[in-house]
């Protein structure tokens, strides 16, 4: 299958012309497929924001973080005023919760418990990244995760949707 798409160098992300049949939960933008690192999440092709398993999430943070070629950068202090923007899951239709992520970047995201989603804005996932901080990752941190990396040959709007969705 030969998909064409885009790297966002925000956050090192490619977004594949494939469209999740979702909308973004924060701009008018729709989902698509995009590969972080080979796993498989979903990016807003307008607004550049992530969505991904929380499980996915945590393994990429680690991935991403004990393989940082560049220098620590200081987080910019947490701003109130994030806290105050809701949204909604794009899976359930509740209010996800916005909340200060536990590790490193002071970055504010929003996640849904229900169906274990998370949102991260364009550039999160760098500062995260970035922070400075623990930049340990072993074996243990990423097992179970390839099953969600991405096989672009197998990319087709419901194999997508079942693994990306299967929690509901
Ligand atoms: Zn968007
Ligand atoms: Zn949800």
């Amino acid at each position: 299958m030969n998909d064409t798409g885009f790297h966002s160098p925000e956050d090192d992300v490619v977004f594949l012309d494939r469209l999740v049949g979702l909308p973004c939960p924060k701009c008018q933008g729709e989902l698509v497929i995009a590969s972080a690192s080979g796993l498989k999440i979903a990016g807003c092709q307008q607004c550049h924001g992530l969505l991904l398993q929380k499980n996915v999430m945590a393994g990429l943070i680690r991935n991403r973080r004990a393989t940082w070629p560049g220098e620590d950068a200081n987080p910019r202090p947490v701003d109130p005023d994030e806290l105050r923007e809701s949204c909604y899951c794009v899976a359930c239709e509740q209010e996800m919760e916005t909340h200060i992520y536990g590790g490193p970047g002071n970055v504010i995201i929003d996640s849904c418990a229900q169906c274990g989603l998370a949102w991260l804005d364009v550039t999160e996932l760098r500062r995260i990244t970035e922070a400075p901080g623990n930049r340990d990752c072993t074996a243990g941190d990423l097992a179970g995760l390839d099953a969600h990396m991405l096989d672009r040959s197998e990319i087709t709007w419901a194999a997508f949707v079942e693994a990306f969705v299967e929690a509901f």
